[in-house]
């Protein structure tokens, strides 16, 4: 059984969650809000099934309502932030806005953030940025549970470690929708395993290493102790080259921010925190806004006229399939599976309320 929400009903549902959970009610519509338009962007393992997580880690006191992002560095283009356990939807949005009034002062920034809580869909952050017409690089390491194997290795030691680069392409009344890259540096993310395994599903060979680790199509050797009491792990994307990657995001997003990098066996808390290297870059400033625009519109309509191969749609861009989940779950309503639900109102009773 699943349920379907129209998506302001399902944030009201979520606000209340986190009015609950002691978040005041800024925040609590911010993180709601965040959350159902991870799921209207067609990223459920993103979504609101996160709530129930999000609320064990406030009553384990390791995510703290209501934080404010501190700054620990302020040196023009250089920006030091603590996000100070916070929840990573208001912390990530307050650092991205300091980061921007940088960007208008000095052409860009490079801003850091550390010990933010769980920053949820990072394509959120840049397609801020996109917005004002400036390009935005994160790179950003996960602690929580080391949950993906390195290439060639047989248990998991890092976390899923998402990297996005958002690009304006075109400017002004030439304006396209940007190119935005956001993923995860595991084959899959993690959240979608959870999906997967609520939902009864098996996933595809060449994703998973069981606890012995040997290759395996089963998503809950990733969410449950398995026989021998360990996990398995998830690959990661792109062989040794997404490995790579994914050794980056932790040492910018974590070593390099303060945050920190994992090497530890799982600690069982139930808190996510992420660490943030963002690079933000002001066309203008670089004086090449016009031929940059020019050349983002002429590139993008050069892979567009690429002959689509048999059985495809053609050449879609990033950002694209997030664009057409929403437009397609603003009318039809985001369907949310009964295990996800019944979580959510588990979490719900256990901040005295009824969902
Ligand atoms: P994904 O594999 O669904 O998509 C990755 C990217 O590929 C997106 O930019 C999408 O637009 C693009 N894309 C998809 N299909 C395409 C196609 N046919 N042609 C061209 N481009 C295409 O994403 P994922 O790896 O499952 O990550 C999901 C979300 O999880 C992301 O928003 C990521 O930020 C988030 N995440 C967050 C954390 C965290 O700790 N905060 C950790 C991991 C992942």
């Amino acid at each position: 059984m699943s349920h379907t929400f129209n998506d302001q009903e399902l944030t009201q549902h979520i606000t209340q969650l986190f009015l609950a959970a002691g978040c005041h009610e800024a925040e609590a519509s911010e993180v709601a809000s965040n959350l159902v338009m991870a799921n209207l962007s067609g990223h459920d393992s993103h979504g609101v099934g996160m709530a129930p997580r999000y609320i064990d880690a406030v009553l384990e006191k390791n995510l703290i309502p209501n934080s404010k992002v501190a700054v620990r560095v302020d040196s023009g283009m250089l920006l030091g932030l603590d996000g100070q356990r916070g929840f990573g939807q208001t912390v990530g949005v307050q650092a991205m806005d300091l980061a921007f009034e940088r960007v208008a002062q000095h052409g860009a920034c490079i801003m850091s953030l550390a010990h933010a809580h769980h920053l949820g869909r990072i394509g959120h952050f840049a397609e801020m940025a996109v917005a004002r017409g400036w390009v935005s690089l994160q790179f950003v390491n996960v602690m929580a549970a080391p949950a993906v194997a390195p290439w060639h290795g047989g248990d998991g030691r890092f976390g899923t470690n998402p990297c996005c680069i958002g690009i304006p392409v075109g400017l002004g009344d030439n304006a396209q929708e940007p190119f935005v890259l956001d993923f995860a540096t595991s084959r899959v993310a993690q959240g979608k395993m959870r999906v997967a395994y609520n939902e009864g599903k098996t996933v595809a060979s060449g994703t998973l290493i069981d606890e012995h680790g040997q290759p395996t199509n089963n998503p809950g050797v990733v969410v449950v102790p398995q026989s021998n009491g360990k996990f398995g792990a998830l690959m990661p994307f792109g062989e040794h080259k997404g490995f790579g990657l994914a050794v980056a995001c932790e040492l910018l997003g974590g070593a390099l921010s303060g945050g920190g990098s994992w090497h530890g066996a799982a600690d069982g808390k139930r808190a996510v925190y992420n660490g943030m290297l963002s690079i933000i870059i002001d066309p203008k400033a670089l004086g090449t806004q016009m031929s940059f625009a020019q050349e983002t519109l002429a590139f993008i309509e050069w892979l567009r006229q690429s002959p689509a191969i048999q059985g495809s749609d053609g050449v879609q861009l990033a950002g694209e399939p997030e664009r057409a989940a929403r437009l397609a779950r603003k009318k039809n309503g985001i369907v949310v599976d009964d295990a996800t639900w019944q979580e959510i109102q588990n979490a719900g009773s256990k901040v005295g309320l009824s969902l």
